[in-house]
């Protein structure tokens, strides 16, 4: 990890530019500090780091499981509103990726998302792309948006869509600042998260693709995925960036 010092730098010779930046400080890797050649942030040997998920997998939310061929007891319930979710890998608290959308989401560095979005195509949550006709985010709360300045879900959307060239649409509304989901209980979350979202346009896709960055209980972007479909999506498919595990 980079010091404190080198990092706020690397802010002030970014708002410089690039040219500057350069010069001064050449790119480092967020995570581990090694020098990069290029204008990337973090390097190949983190980016092979992080943990990704295979098989065996819960059938529907992709969740981890002890074999193939089945769904977790959560999935088992049946009121699962997306029809399938995948992630590209482990939130592990204190790894890699748990680390790099840490510092996308906590810390604003906005330029992870350039090398966290096209994990999205990979592996996974790579496969669910070759099925949707459109591509979504999970939105932010105009309050929150106002104080994080960026909403890295969309971030990553925009990048997948650019990369993908499948097309972007904009249209949940997230109604209200709602209790930080991390501080609750599944049953809070559920609680919480529900009549939060709305929708402003109809969508004239049937498949559409949800992306955010972490899975943890799935309640979020299941009232999400409902809302996509009282707005005209068929089918709706998740993908996010990471799962939290054993959650
Ligand atoms: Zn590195
Ligand atoms: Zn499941």
């Amino acid at each position: 990890m980079v010091n404190f010092l080198e990092k706020a730098s690397r802010k002030f010779a970014r708002r410089v530019g690039y040219s500057i930046l350069d010069i001064f400080y050449p790119p480092h890797c967020y995570l581990c500090g090694k020098g990069l050649a290029t204008h990337r942030y973090i390097c190949e040997s983190c980016l092979d780091s992080f943990e990704r998920i295979t098989d065996p997998i819960c059938e529907k939310c992709g969740k981890p499981a002890p074999e193939s061929g089945g769904v977790c007891s959560e999935c088992a319930k049946g009121d699962r509103e997306f029809f399938l979710a995948r992630s590209f890998g482990l939130y592990r608290p204190g790894k890699g990726l748990a680390e790099a959308i840490a510092g996308l989401k906590y810390e604003g560095e906005k330029a992870l998302s350039k090398d966290l979005a096209p994990l999205l195509d990979k592996g996974k949550t790579g496969e669910l792309l070759e099925d949707v006709d459109a591509l979504t985010f999970v939105p932010l709360s105009r309050k929150k948006l106002r104080d994080r300045k960026f909403n890295q879900a969309e971030l990553l959307a925009r990048k997948v869509s650019q990369i993908t060239e499948i097309s972007l649409v904009q249209t949940l509304v997230k109604l209200e600042a709602t209790r930080p989901q991390a501080e609750l209980s599944r049953e809070e979350r559920l609680e919480n998260v529900r009549g939060s979202f709305d929708y402003d346009e109809t969508i004239d896709h049937d498949r559409v693709l949800l992306i955010d960055d972490v899975f943890t209980t799935g309640s979020t972007v299941d009232e999400c995925s409902r809302v996509l479909k009282d707005a005209g999506a068929e089918r709706v498919y998740v993908a996010t960036l990471a799962r939290s595990y054993p959650g």
